[in-house]
């Protein structure tokens, strides 16, 4: 709910908070093989990945240079991550890995209980709070089940957001005292199932998100003779910002009106049903990056909340939907992929503005709810994936020029060398024009083959000596600004782009990236990234920065016989379900560890996707497959294209790859 596609551009820019700090990438980066000056430091790779930022206080960097994982927050206990990949390497789980650390998951909901039960000391408010966990945001069994455990203690509760979450959060959450938010479309067998749940003990609360479910409601309560708990979820004319700022207003997709309301309120009194009227819902979008927008929010719902138990309304409850942000950046700013609050800000303001209005209509408090998916499930897990090959720019210089070089290639190369501080934007204007010109010479078959080899690398070597040149000034001009990506490096990872981070490609959506190891090295190329897909889009060329985005991300030199690990971080909501089978790559294998006394424990270990299941999803059967290859190898037999060893070999191949991965073995 409340997403949004594809072609929405982002249109928010980072405020600028202060200076710039001295986040210098070190002059030497560069695509060529540059020696490292030593002297990188730990501390470096830190800046430089802002892992401090987005990561505390899970992840950090070790002494050895790997990142590590304090799955328990500040309380203590680590994991090295790159030790612990190779360990599940052995163990045959093979990349890319989806890591889920529990901990984390218990950690989140031990912050955000905290954050209100300190806010509701502050205040002195007299009512409690009982937070949600919004299924769509991460659907996995193992984890709805454990964060169901961790949550006990705090009567922490599901929403449901369709008809199968319901059935999800009907069987799962047994919590005495905990709520089970029904929001989403419902039909007859959905709001029948909410009302008898509350004969199973459940305060299952069906919330109307449009007008016509009144009825429904009212004729299930008839039939059932049973009184059921019931919402509003209201269209507040506060806005969200950013990409899911149309989740609010007048005309978001759910929610009632303030003269629907009304009509509810109506409807539900002459059913003899306005004592059912208990919640009122909001929810304005997710991701809110600025504050100031949950302040507007809480303040307009908390008018209707009062308004509401003026007008005989049985009010008990607050639910301020989703929303609270991730700070994906670091950047603690308004940014669309940061958050200028904290979530101790964040209860805080809300438990203030409901109070104020309720003293003042010397109303009781309700119970306050909120819906926080994102805030809860990004932490926990890590995509690690490794790189499989790489490509740069043939940036090396050919051979010096010899006596009749074609003038093109001279003229090439002399830009080559005059190339300076001075003059290195015109140079780069002249260098394009040559090469131009060398292409169509080329067209016109005036220059050969060979020549225009050389023209384009002279092309590409004056590109990286302008680039170095650029990249000692403060000011980059505009028609320079595409260099750095221009003659960023290629490096082709194992992953698939739609499976593992969908809203990357659909929505732009920045996850910080990082090499998990070599990180007391320093990283001498840039990159972007191309996945395994054969779709063009399936790339990630914007990265997390502390101003706006950057779209090459510093990576170390490739050697084809190390291994290579990069981890995705605060991925942990919405990717999975909404990933998909784009070329057929399936899901990726998870673990569950948990952290023990002595190290971790793996309890769970989804599989990922064979080549058969996925097959399966679009209606193959895998023994009609491997009948159909011998079948044709039996006629190639018969006809003698074939010995009987090839044939042998490739149903073999074809045999043993249907139970495999779909991803590349490295
Ligand atoms: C998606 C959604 C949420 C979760 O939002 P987050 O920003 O992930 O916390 C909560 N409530 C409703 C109604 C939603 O649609």
């Amino acid at each position: 709910m409340g997403r949004v596609t594809k072609n929405e551009q982002l249109s928010e820019r980072k405020i600028k908070q202060t200076k710039p700090e001295a986040t210098e990438t070190p002059q030497s980066l560069s695509n060529g093989s540059h020696t490292t000056p030593s002297g990188w430091k730990i501390e470096d790779s830190e800046e430089l990945y802002r892992i401090n930022g987005w990561g505390d206080p899970y992840f950090s960097i070790n002494a050895a240079g790997h990142v590590t994982v304090s799955p328990k927050g500040d309380r203590g206990g680590s994991l090295d991550l790159y030790e612990l990949v190779n360990a599940l390497k052995q163990r045959n789980l093979s990349l890319p890995l989806l890591i889920r650390f529990s901990d984390i998951l218990e950690d989140r909901i031990e912050r955000l209980n905290a954050a209100f039960s300190k806010a509701i000391a502050r205040y002195n408010y007299n009512g409690a709070y009982k937070g949600v966990f919004p299924v769509k945001c991460n659907q996995q069994r193992h984890l709805v089940e454990a964060l169901v455990r961790f949550g006990q203690p705090h009567q922490f509760g599901l929403e449901a957001g369709s008809k199968p979450e319901l059935m999800i959060a009907l069987a799962t959450l047994k919590t005495p005292g905990a709520l089970l938010i029904c929001n989403g479309y419902k039909d007859h067998e959905y709001i029948e199932m909410a009302i008898l749940a509350q004969q199973l003990g459940r305060t299952a609360i069906i919330v109307l998100e449009q007008i016509e479910e009144v009825d429904l409601i009212i004729e299930a309560s008839r039939k059932l003779g049973i009184k059921p708990i019931v919402g509003v979820r209201g269209k507040l004319s506060s806005k969200g910002i950013g990409r899911w700022g149309t989740s609010a207003g007048d005309r978001a997709k759910f929610g009632l009106t303030v003269p629907e309301i009304l009509t509810t309120v109506d409807k539900l009194r002459a059913a003899d049903l306005l004592d059912s009227l208990q919640l009122l819902h909001y929810h304005i979008g997710s991701q809110i990056s600025s504050i100031a927008v949950v302040k507007d929010a809480i303040r307009e719902a908390s008018q209707i909340y009062v308004e509401l138990a003026k007008l005989g309304a049985s009010m008990k409850y607050m639910d301020v939907g989703g929303g609270l942000g991730v700070d994906y950046d670091g950047s603690k700013t308004n940014f669309y992929a940061s958050k200028n609050y904290n979530i101790q800000n964040y209860a805080n303001d809300i438990v203030a503005e409901i109070k104020e209005a309720c003293t003042e209509r010397n109303l009781p408090v309700p119970t306050l709810i909120s819906e926080s998916g994102r805030a809860i499930a990004s932490h926990q897990s890590v995509l690690v994936f490794d790189v499989l090959g790489t490509s740069d720019a043939p940036t090396s210089l050919p051979d010096p020029i010899q006596e009749g070089e074609h003038l093109i290639i001279r003229n090439l190369y002399e830009t080559y060398q005059s190339i300076s501080s001075e003059n290195y934007q015109e140079m780069f204007h002249d260098a394009t024009q040559f090469k131009e010109e060398a292409i169509s010479l080329f067209n016109f078959g005036y220059v050969s083959l060979p020549e225009r080899a050389k023209a384009e690398r002279l092309y590409w070597a004056c590109c990286e000596k302008i680039l170095g040149v650029v990249r000692q000034q403060e000011y980059v001009p505009d028609d320079l600004e595409d260099l750095e990506k221009i003659m960023a490096s290629i490096y082709y990872v194992n992953l698939s782009v739609f499976q593992s981070a969908p809203d990357s490609w659909a929505i732009d959506q920045l996850f910080p990236i990082m090499p998990i190891h070599r990180l007391d090295e320093e990283p001498t190329k840039r990159a972007t990234l191309a996945d395994l897909t054969c779709d063009s889009d399936g790339k990630i060329d914007q990265f997390i920065d502390l101003y706006d985005v950057k779209h090459v991300l510093e990576l170390h030199s490739f050697d084809a016989d190390q291994p290579y690990y990069l981890g995705m971080f605060l991925n942990g909501a919405y990717q999975e379900i909404m990933g998909n089978l784009h070329n057929l790559f399936g899901d990726t294998n998870a673990v569950h560890i948990t952290l023990t006394p002595k190290g971790y424990h793996i309890d769970h270990v989804v599989k990922g996707d064979t080549m058969t299941e996925v097959l399966g999803y679009v209606q193959y059967d895998s023994e009609d497959l491997v009948e159909s290859i011998r079948q044709q190898t039996e006629h190639a037999l018969q006809e003698k294209r074939i010995t009987i060893q090839e044939s042998q070999l490739l149903l073999q191949n074809y045999e043993r790859s249907l139970s495999r991965y779909t991803y590349l073995s490295a």
